[in-house]
């Protein structure tokens, strides 16, 4: 028996391989942390990209594929919606997301639930109106923003957000949500999730 290990060679092929970097979805270029998002409209699939890819021109008409995520999120104070209007829509959770799905042509609602995204699946009459009411309200991009409503403690609070920080609350919901009522540590990831988008939305604000 010898003292010396495996050869160099063996050993380093026992080495774990280095963890595989995540690479853009669209031009494979490898991915920072930080990284932009693309939305396949006609499969709903979040591609996550590199910044080039990311800034493809949000549509080109009806056909376009492929749209980039913005990165704008904006505090909308003066968003008329009142406590009636949140009844009228039937969300059963404190926080909602409404955009306008450009393949059906109208608004779609989902909410975060502990199995995923749950589409409200009620008639969005109430939605409408809703609109009707802020005709001065900026409109989200199709497909790529979301009106992601919190009826917080206090009061609703809207605001209008890249879709991908959406599927990041379902996420959070998701990874976090315990029994009926969720539990603090589901609580403690909602909070926290709101507090960094009014803080962006501050800091959008000022650009
Ligand atoms: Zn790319
Ligand atoms: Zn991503």
């Amino acid at each position: 028996m010898t003292a010396a290990g495996p050869p160099a060679g063996l050993r380093r092929f026992r080495e774990p391989p280095p963890p595989e970097t995540p690479r853009c979805e669209m031009c494979a270029e490898p991915l920072e942390e930080r990284h932009g998002h693309v939305v396949n409209v006609q499969t709903r699939a979040l591609l996550c990209t590199c910044r080039g890819c990311s800034l493809v021109m949000p549509g080109s008409g009806p056909g376009a594929r492929y749209r980039g995520v913005p990165e704008r999120h904006l505090h909308l104070p003066g968003f008329r919606l009142t406590a009636a209007d949140w009844e009228a829509l039937q969300i059963p959770v404190r926080a909602a997301f409404f955009f306008h799905h450009s393949v059906l042509g109208r608004y779609v609602a989902f909410y975060p639930s502990p199995a995923g995204a749950a589409e409200s699946l009620l008639p969005l009459d109430a939605w409408d109106d809703v609109l009707a009411a802020n005709p001065e309200a900026p409109r989200p991009l199709p497909d790529v923003e979301a009106y992601l409503v919190d009826r917080g403690p206090e009061r609703l609070a809207c605001h209008l957000v890249p879709i991908d920080a959406c599927y990041e609350l379902v996420g959070l919901v998701r990874l976090h949500w315990k029994g009926f009522h969720g539990g603090p540590e589901a609580w403690r990831a909602i909070d926290g999730f709101f507090a960094e988008i009014r803080a962006r939305a501050g800091e959008d604000r000022r650009v």
